[in-house]
């Protein structure tokens, strides 16, 4: 059952305290020691600059930010609770793993138990010494396989989550494996309501999007700025067929920005209040065409459905 309160980095907060909610963001992150020796672009340090976009974010409505940066792609949770405090906004913190390529050296000499006991105590007892808490819980696979290592990462996902209400996000490469994660985290005994699968809008098979909805679980289409991945007019067709058949209820929505160029105090063009500047108001008036319930459908999209994927589960 869904719960009451999101677990932000600041403390719990009251669901009905959410509005606009991007459900994918980074916000600060050190990516890793390899990546940020050759793609210095991918590193985001700057409290400051930053701050410049959560403002604009904030602006145009938006209160609320998942930031799935995990400790093994350079997460520090006192500079996100520094820019939650600093810009007052929730962010919520994540434990839990990135893809193969980078959680590889974290899971794959662990056992199962020993990864979740890890999970537990950050959940319980906050990151390190920062009495930080996490408010969601990441594992990713990789292209059309989930590798050994990956397995492990899940089912300790899996476990840690039955233990504490503590939400599911995943990272899904292009959009593929998800049917397999949830069937994997099902065998654990995790519904799939509990589950949030990110990057579906890069796969482009609207049956599995109808499928995964139908089973309960919720889809980030987080890909939706980023002009490489043209998922953004997808995104609005898909939402609208969801919305027909009432399905849009599963669907939220994100940035993934994890680099410098996308964020405009960084120097970039397209900025974190884009989807809610931008985005927003093209779903709202092809929905109007399609003579859906427009307005509606939006708040559920923006603010009611990230409230139920986030709110931690009562245990
Ligand atoms: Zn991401």
């Amino acid at each position: 059952m869904s719960g009451n309160y999101i677990q932000s980095t600041s403390g719990l907060i009251p669901i009905s305290e959410i509005s606009y909610t991007h459900s994918h963001e980074h916000l600060f992150t050190y990516a890793t020691p390899t990546i940020a020796a050759e793609k210095p672009e991918m590193v985001l340090d700057s409290v400051d600059k930053i701050g410049e976009d959560i403002n604009l974010f904030k602006a145009a409505g938006g209160n609320t930010i998942i930031e799935m940066t995990t400790i093994d792609y350079g997460r520090d949770v006192v500079k996100l609770n520094e820019i939650a405090l600093k810009y007052n906004i929730n962010i919520v913190a994540a434990a839990g793993f990135n893809k193969g390529t980078f959680n590889k050296e974290f899971l794959e000499k662990k056992s199962i138990d020993e990864v979740t006991v890890q999970l537990i105590d950050e959940l319980q007892n906050g990151i390190g010494d920062t009495g930080i808490k996490p408010g969601v819980l990441k594992i990713g696979t990789s292209m059309n396989v989930i590798e050994p290592w990956e397995e492990i990462g899940l089912r300790a996902i899996a476990r840690a989550h039955l233990k504490t209400g503590v939400p599911i996000s995943t990272h899904t490469q292009a959009g593929t494996m998800a049917e397999e994660q949830l069937n994997l985290f099902a065998a654990e005994g995790v519904p799939a309501e509990n589950i949030v699968l990110c990057h579906l809008d890069q796969n482009p098979d609207l049956e599995l999007h109808r499928s995964l909805v139908e089973r309960g679980a919720y889809l980030c289409y987080d890909s939706i700025p980023k002009p490489q991945y043209k998922t953004e007019q997808r995104s609005i067709e898909f939402i609208a067929e969801l919305a027909k058949n009432e399905l849009h209820t599963n669907i939220i929505v994100g940035g993934d920005f994890s680099r410098k160029t996308y964020y405009k105090g960084y120097g970039g063009k397209i900025g974190l209040d884009y989807i809610l500047t931008v985005f927003k108001p093209k779903l709202l008036s092809y929905l109007e065409n399609k003579g859906l319930d427009s307005n509606r459908i939006v708040e559920d999209i923006f603010k009611e459905n990230p409230k139920r994927a986030f709110a931690i589960r009562e245990v």
